[in-house]
């Protein structure tokens, strides 16, 4: 399907061809000075004390939570309103995801009440996601941390360059986890990061990510020592250096790559405003600002989101929907018992929730037919199987 305009698409030119170029000729391809240079260089973006460039952010996630000691009989709060691999990193660890619902069909992210009533005795920590890069309020978050004594990581995947009083998206809990897969706003093809302040945390995430060795092959063939230790239960969630080649010139553009992004969001909300029963989520104002990293809408209980869909297909334009809830998957709910009904708002939202085209490449014409498309096909469809149950 060649789509006039599709959901996503990576904003790269010769300067990336030109790094990978250089790694190639250097011809050290596995993990060394490159991903050093890239971590160095994201944690001083993020301003924060350390970073660890991983294979991809899901792997990010099950090393944040393992190097916080998250293990069986343990559970871990989250949003169920995201991508799987949020709820799958607390399971890889033996533990067991509570899901807490969103504040609602304009603040998509988790409610802190929510959290606040989902801490029970075994709970361990909280784990928030900032979605489609807007961030959550930290801050009653944080204080339910602390006092339960629980320890807060932060799914950062969409939120690269977002802040939150001052603060990047990321640093604000324990540890923060990136994902720089192909459609995210920092992209190397599959990739993430790990970060912290926590010294402690972060010489285990180091250990972990190879392993639980105590050397790097690229320590060794620096003369670094002929052997090493394994101190712990690792994995190999090692990046190449032609990721991270591809992570440093990303990260240049990223700030300018975002605002191009805002630029885009602002004017969907200005054209959709108008148009009766679609609402553009986190309408109210931050204190900080979003990475724009996808644009959602939610449509009213008497739009059919499969008609307008099929019909903004029809005139070349991709869609998705962000998220079908993760707690009424088949596998999750075999595993947890949870039932419809049980988080209202994020129910809501998986069931009416559109995400539009948003990249940085995207020109105002683009947005404009998008916007009218919507504007002419809700106009015309009936009232779609769902019935008018409106907004909650
Ligand atoms: C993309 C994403 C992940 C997983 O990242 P991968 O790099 O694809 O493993 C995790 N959480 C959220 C919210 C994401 O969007």
């Amino acid at each position: 399907m060649a789509w006039k305009i599709p959901l996503s698409d990576i904003a790269m030119d010769g300067e990336e061809i030109d790094a990978v170029r250089d790694v190639l000729q250097s011809k050290w391809l596995s993990m060394g000075p490159v991903t050093e240079e890239f971590e160095a260089a994201f944690a001083r973006y993020l301003g924060v004390k350390h970073a660890f460039a991983v294979s991809n952010g899901t792997a990010a996630l099950h090393i944040a939570h393992a190097v916080l000691g998250i293990g069986s009989g343990d559970e871990v709060i989250t949003p169920s309103l995201t991508f799987v691999a949020t709820a799958n990193s607390v399971l890889y660890c033996g533990a067991k995801p509570v899901f807490a619902d969103i504040a609602g069909t304009d603040d998509l992210n988790i409610a802190w009440e929510e959290v606040a009533a989902k801490v029970s005795p075994l709970t361990r920590a909280i784990t928030v996601v900032h979605y489609g890069g807007y961030p959550c309020d930290m801050e009653p978050i944080l204080e339910v941390a602390r006092n339960h004594d629980l320890r807060v990581v932060e799914d950062a995947a969409h939120a690269v360059g977002a802040t939150y009083k001052g603060k990047k998206c990321g640093t604000i809990g324990d540890v923060g986890c990136f994902s720089f897969f192909a459609n995210k706003n920092l992209s190397t093809g599959e990739g993430g990061m790990v970060v912290t302040n926590d010294d402690d945390l972060a010489e285990r995430i180091r250990v972990m990510r190879s392993h639980g060795m105590t050397t790097l092959t690229w320590d060794r063939h620096r003369g670094h020592g002929y052997s090493y230790d394994v101190t712990d239960l690792g994995y190999n969630y090692r990046t190449s250096e032609i990721a991270s080649a591809l992570g440093i010139v990303q990260l240049r553009r990223l700030e300018q790559n975002n605002a191009k992004r805002k630029r885009i969001a602002d004017r969907y909300r200005n054209a959709l405003e108008g148009i009766e029963g679609i609402g553009c989520p986190f309408s109210g104002s931050i204190d900080g600002e979003s990475s724009h990293h996808i644009f959602p809408v939610v449509l009213s209980g008497n739009i059919s989101r499969a008609g307008l869909q099929a019909e903004l297909k029809e005139r070349g334009i991709q869609t998705s929907i962000h998220y079908p809830p993760i707690h009424l998957f088949t596998y999750y709910r075999r595993l947890l018992g949870d039932t419809p009904g049980s988080l209202p708002n994020t129910e809501f939202v998986g069931e009416h929730e559109m995400t539009l085209p948003l990249y940085p490449g995207m020109i105002d014409g683009e947005v404009d037919y998008i916007c009218t498309s919507i504007d002419e096909v809700t106009s015309g469809i009936p009232a779609g199987e769902e019935g008018s149950q409106g907004m909650r």
